[in-house]
């Protein structure tokens, strides 16, 4: 069963906080039994990571429900650096995304009677991604309300996100919302968004 994820990304934490923010989340999570310090590739297909901290003697305490003896779960990769995460399957890129500044959305792939992104619209976001993931700052311009608007400020669709730091929980069962939200404080009460995913 080690073929899908849960993620949380943070997607507030600076690119400088979040190795020092990640060693803290993994010395809690080891404290509270969640996971242990060994480190496996079974079943990770992360980003850029294909390492994750073997689960420990109370994982059962991160999941809503644990009462299927067969289902165990498989290692947390902890991704650290900006870049962007999609949840899902298929796609790379966001469905869509909302300005702050004028609420106007902005569809990139217009389901369901297409499948693809538009190009043209998507190469904005793109490039600022792209920028930002170098650089720290980037943007994409509104063409609604003309605003220049920061890639970490865009209100994207909710199996995409843009963000530092990324837990990756191959093959738990379905985290427990009272798990996600002690989570999110220890993360220094961060705004997280949380994917469910297949590789
Ligand atoms: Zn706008």
């Amino acid at each position: 069963m080690g073929d899908f994820y849960e993620r949380i990304v943070d997607v507030e934490v600076t690119a400088q906080e979040a190795g020092p923010l990640a060693e803290r989340m993994v010395a809690w999570m080891v404290t509270e039994g969640l996971i242990t310090r060994e480190l496996s590739s079974d079943g990770v297909y992360s980003l850029t990571v294909d390492e994750g901290y073997v689960p420990g003697p109370n994982w059962a305490q991160g999941v809503a429900d644990s009462s299927d003896p067969t289902w165990l779960p498989g290692p947390v990769a902890v991704i650290i650096g900006r870049d962007y995460h999609v949840g899902g399957q298929g796609a790379d890129e966001a469905e869509y995304a909302v300005c702050p500044r004028c609420q106007t959305k902005t569809v990139i792939i217009n389901y369901p009677e297409e499948f693809e992104a538009n190009e043209e619209v998507w190469q904005p976001f793109k490039d600022g991604i792209a920028a930002w993931k170098e650089m720290g700052e980037g943007s994409a311009p509104c063409s609604t309300c003309g605003a220049s608007v920061s890639v970490t400020e865009w209100q994207w669709e909710p199996n995409f996100a843009v963000g530092a730091l990324a837990f990756d929980f191959w093959g738990w069962p379905p985290l427990s919302t009272t798990f996600c939200a002690t989570f999110s404080q220890q993360l220094g009460h961060h705004r997280t968004v949380e994917h469910m995913g297949k590789f």
